[in-house]
């Protein structure tokens, strides 16, 4: 059975494919995720063994390994946004959630790394919804 994802960046440039399935799905509250991702948390999806296709724009991918650690990142050196990146050494694609243009079939499995959350990173369960942007 083929699972079939694609994905792409926000200006259009990258966009790719990836054949394979995903096995974990982790939320990421690290200081190194915090930091990359601007936000409190990186929604990564895990796909052991997957094969990653760059469709177009590979020209354009940035990459970064923070020294001396397996923390890196493939992002789009136009508009920024994450891409996944193909840990060859470690036998998995990492795919950022949102860079997916396809439905994900699992939801998020844990957050991790909570010891090192933002100290403003403690209600987002309780806090109230809106459609987009409120008005007042
Ligand atoms: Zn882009
Ligand atoms: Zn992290």
């Amino acid at each position: 059975m083929s699972h079939l994802h694609t994905g792409s960046c926000l200006c259009g440039a990258v966009k790719f494919e990836l054949d394979g399935e995903f096995k974990k799905f982790f939320l990421c509250h690290c200081s190194r995720c915090r930091k990359t991702s601007g936000t409190a948390h990186c929604a990564n999806l895990f796909a052991p063994g997957a094969r990653l296709n760059w469709l177009s724009g590979e020209d354009k991918l940035s990459f970064y390994r923070l020294e001396n650690t397996n923390f890196a990142r493939t992002f789009c050196s136009v508009c920024g946004s994450n891409m996944p990146t193909d840990a060859k050494s470690r036998g998995l694609v990492v795919v950022p959630a949102g860079c997916l243009d396809t439905d994900v079939d699992l939801t998020p499995q844990a957050h991790i790394f909570m010891d090192s959350k933002g100290n403003w990173d403690t209600n987002s369960n309780s806090l109230p919804t809106f459609a987009a942007m409120p008005t007042s």
